[in-house]
């Protein structure tokens, strides 16, 4: 069996790994690389998994560094199925509609930029390429083995990354042989609100695992509705508005959880609170159609709330109008808006209408890259450029750790562990991390494994 990774191997977007047998081309994820266009235009454009030859796909999860670039392996023509669990068909569905109307609008902006002498900019794909992908997912149930082929059964079950998230174990036969190989997707952290912990696996002879936090432990889970509650309670003593920057998936719906939350308990001051993104709200649709998914409070929760995204005074915004209206609006009230580093999005006109005035407040929630806006406001500059304007940094910015989707070190090496203690692991390759951070963790891992933990280039392949 050989083993050729294609992405996120060294770095943490564009996943995509191929594994080949004598009679089986399988790949699994096919993400989007993420970053400067003139950089990951032309390795997004170009597969070397050779897609009309590929049998099947085994998708992780909805996140687009891992399925952002379907649409793509379609466009290229492959027509098989597309494996993952039912919530990932629902969200993959609606995040690849969403990329594609992206991908659309950067092509246009290139072209009108550059003139009509610039070359033409076609988008990567389209959205009638996402809606024929869409059409190959064959969504499979989770915890239980199926039948693919002969010489192939798969089992998906939940890796609490993000609603539909999965763990995939393959049982592999070639040349006489069966194998069991396991791909980690995303692992997520243990005890996050709504989630459920990742799923541990019993045994793997050959293992890819993510590492993105492999060498970084999370601050211990604060009491996050304190923490939220706090804030909220300020902004109303100022009169002022928050500003919660949030990823339309997985994050948004937390934050509206765990303000849901406060409001069942009766402590969530008066505040009319406004979710402005319609992604998030196609998004939180499909968090209420796949409850079965949620931890056991949340399901506790639902025998007498009906509905963990709704509570009186919050609003969700439909139309561009509409959100417009917010910015004349006065405080207080909280806005959560899309997008999670403040680079594009909705967000980013509240934040125009928001900073420059003390009595506001911009509550971060996630991880701010390097060269965001969201990075110049969590370091607190002197003035941010918000479009093309310079406004002085005048609100509060307050920071509430602690909703990372992703697990840390101690996550990684206990999923991995109570692998070693049950089955054992084999040979294990560390992909989804920074070239530092996957080295550090191969230290950490190496009694857990039979061979030394091996950080692949991209491009590289082994025999398995
Ligand atoms: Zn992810």
């Amino acid at each position: 069996m050989k083993l050729t990774f294609l992405g996120a191997a060294g770095e943490v977007t564009g996943s995509q790994h191929l594994l080949e047998t004598a009679e089986l081309r399988l790949l699994l994820d096919c993400g989007l690389f993420q970053g400067r266009r003139s950089e990951t235009y032309a390795k997004n454009r170009q597969f070397a998994c050779n897609p009309p030859k590929l049998d099947a796909v085994f998708l992780s999860h909805a996140h687009i560094d891992h399925c952002g670039n379907l649409p793509g392996l379609y466009k290229a023509g492959y027509r098989g199925p597309i494996y993952c669990t039912r919530a990932t068909d629902d969200v993959a569905s609606v995040m690849l509609l969403d990329s594609a109307r992206i991908q659309e609008e950067d092509a246009e902006y290139v072209a009108t930029r550059l003139g009509p002498e610039a070359p033409p900019a076609a988008p990567l794909y389209t959205e009638a390429d996402a809606r024929q992908v869409s059409k190959l997912f064959e969504p499979l149930d989770e915890n239980e083995w199926h039948k693919l082929s002969p010489a192939l059964s798969v089992r998906l079950s939940d890796s609490g990354h993000i609603l539909g998230s999965a763990i995939t174990e393959l049982d592999i036969e070639d040349g006489g042989e069966r194998k069991r190989v396991v791909f980690s997707g995303d692992v997520g952290r243990r005890g996050m609100p709504l989630l459920r912990n990742p799923s541990t696996v019993e045994r793997a002879d050959v293992l890819i695992c993510e590492c993105t936090y492999g060498d970084r432990v999370h601050p211990p889970l604060p009491d996050l509705k304190a923490e939220l509650l706090r804030i909220l309670l300020d902004a109303e003593r100022q009169g002022g508005r928050v500003v919660i920057p949030a990823f339309s998936l997985g994050r948004t719906q937390q934050i509206v959880y765990l303000l849901n939350h406060l409001y069942q308990e009766g402590k969530l001051p008066r505040l009319p609170v406004f979710v402005d993104s319609p992604l998030a709200m196609r998004i939180t649709d499909l968090h209420r159609e796949h409850s079965d998914q949620f931890d056991g409070t949340a399901r506790h929760t639902l025998k007498t709330d009906d509905d963990l995204f709704a509570f009186e005074g919050l609003h969700y915004v439909r139309d561009r109008r509409e959100s417009q209206s917010l910015n004349f609006r006065k405080g207080p009230f909280v806005v959560i808006a899309a997008g999670g580093m403040c680079e594009n999005g909705r967000v980013r006109h509240h934040l125009k209408h928001a900073v420059a005035d003390k009595r506001n407040t911009v509550l971060l929630i996630g991880y701010q890259a390097e060269h965001t806006l969201g990075r110049r406001l969590q370091e607190r500059r002197e003035t941010v450029k918000i479009f093309d304007r310079i406004l002085p940094l005048q609100c509060r910015v307050e920071k509430l750790d602690g909703l990372s989707a992703h697990g840390d070190v101690q996550d990684l090496q206990w999923w991995i562990g109570e692998m070693a203690k049950t089955g054992g692991v084999g040979q294990c390759f560390l992909v989804h991390g920074e070239p530092h951070v996957a080295t550090k963790f191969a230290q950490l891992i190496e009694n857990d494994c039979d061979e030394p933990p091996v950080i692949p280039q991209w491009g590289e392949a082994f025999e398995v």
